[in-house]
């Protein structure tokens, strides 16, 4: 009998367990719903694409619906599930074009919903001014806005919001970044190396504002944007939200286990507590080897190994995931910062003794 696996969701968890489960499982039916008429986006591709490291945000496509049709998937783009049955093994669609409902029934679910954008309740957020800047077409928004703004305000100083002020700055813009940490980068480095970030962004003319709460965003004069924090008000065209990202996983809320934020909760082969479903990439949690827990950490490089992953168990439980030791890296003005394991911070906090 051929085994019937449903994929929700295509970018980079999605086709990563598309890929294995053809190579795998070549006969496999395999339908996808992805609510976009793309795959494959790469959110890096904004500040790339403002720092002019590449010439535009198609260039960070990397996969074509059409190489997938051509393999027998059913590829069903410009669909939203919007309901799983996990008794009854049916996912519950509607075309985005026709607005058509329909149902499909699997032996097997791979989620790969990922995540969105972590929106702070600071008042005036909804101003339009205020953007984000994770899919497609937040990114074109944001480079189209890019032609005419000229003082860009980042709320949000990780690894987006740092990459972002970089692109900007590259691309002749006044740069003003907020974090509301003491400093940049906090959950990834400590602060000695923050303070040479900090140092870097600032010699090329950045301001950065840490240990500093956005409190409002307002309509300034001349179609301006004012951003408010507790003693200051700045003048800005545009801001960007940048402060992290949360799991789109609420299609199986109560339905599997999921850590407080929402992720699903996925055991060493991206298995879910239900083991019919799998689950990778932003949507899902990850093992952390330095903490011995699960923890939430959306990451590209995470999603392609999880998604991977998952595409290879689906149908039998093949192979392990080794976990993580949350290692990254980013260029940033030429300089090289690379991370693995955890800071002092987060160790003390995971109660691990100091000796
Ligand atoms: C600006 C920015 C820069 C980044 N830079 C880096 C970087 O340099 N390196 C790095 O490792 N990571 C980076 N990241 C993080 C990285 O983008 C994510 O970790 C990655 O996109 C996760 O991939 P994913 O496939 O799990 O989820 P997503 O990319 O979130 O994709 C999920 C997909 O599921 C679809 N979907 C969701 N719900 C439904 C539904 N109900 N029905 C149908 N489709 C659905 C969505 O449309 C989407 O296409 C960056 C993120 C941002 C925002």
């Amino acid at each position: 009998m051929t085994e019937k696996i449903i994929v929700v969701g295509c970018t980079h968890a999605g086709i990563a367990a598309v890929n294995e489960i053809l190579k795998y499982r070549p006969q496999a039916d395999v339908t996808v719903f992805e609510r976009h008429d793309t795959i494959s986006y790469l959110s890096c591709a904004t500040y790339l694409t403002l720092g002019k490291t590449i010439s535009n945000l198609d260039e960070a496509m990397y996969a074509d619906p059409d190489y997938y049709r051509a393999q027998g998937i059913d590829m069903r783009l410009r669909h939203d599930v919007i309901d799983i049955n996990v008794e009854e093994h049916t996912v519950f669609a509607q075309d985005l074009e026709t607005k058509e409902f329909t149902t499909e029934s699997f032996d097997k679910l791979s989620m790969a919903t990922g995540s969105l954008t972590s929106i702070p309740t600071i008042q005036g957020v909804e101003n339009p001014k205020v953007k984000l800047c994770k899919t497609y077409e937040e990114a074109r928004d944001l480079c189209d806005e890019a032609q005419n703004d000229e003082r860009i305000a980042i709320i949000g100083g990780g690894y987006i919001g740092v990459e972002l002020a970089e692109g900007y700055n590259k691309s002749n813009h006044e740069v003003i970044l907020f974090h509301k940490k003491e400093t940049l980068l906090d959950r990834h480095i400590e602060p000695e190396i923050a303070d040479k970030i900090t140092n870097l962004l600032e010699d090329k003319g950045i301001q950065v504002k840490t240990g500093t709460i956005v409190k409002s965003f307002e309509d300034g004069a001349d179609d301006t944007l004012i951003v408010k924090t507790a003693d200051e008000a700045f003048e800005v065209d545009m801001a960007v939200i940048c402060t992290g990202l949360l799991p789109q996983a609420d299609l199986l809320q109560g339905k599997v286990d999921q850590l407080t934020n929402g992720a699903i909760v996925v055991n060493d082969y991206m298995e879910t507590s239900n083991p019919d479903i799998f689950a990778a990439g932003d949507a899902a949690s990850v093992k952390h080897n330095g903490l011995q827990t699960d923890v939430y950490m959306p990451l590209a490089s995470q999603a392609v190994r999880q998604g991977g992953l998952a595409g290879i168990n689906v149908l039998d439980k093949r192979l392990r995931s080794i976990g993580t030791q949350s290692t990254t890296g980013m260029l940033i003005f030429g300089r090289t910062l690379a991370c693995s394991g955890v800071t002092l911070a987060m160790a003390l906090d995971a109660g691990i003794k100091r000796y």
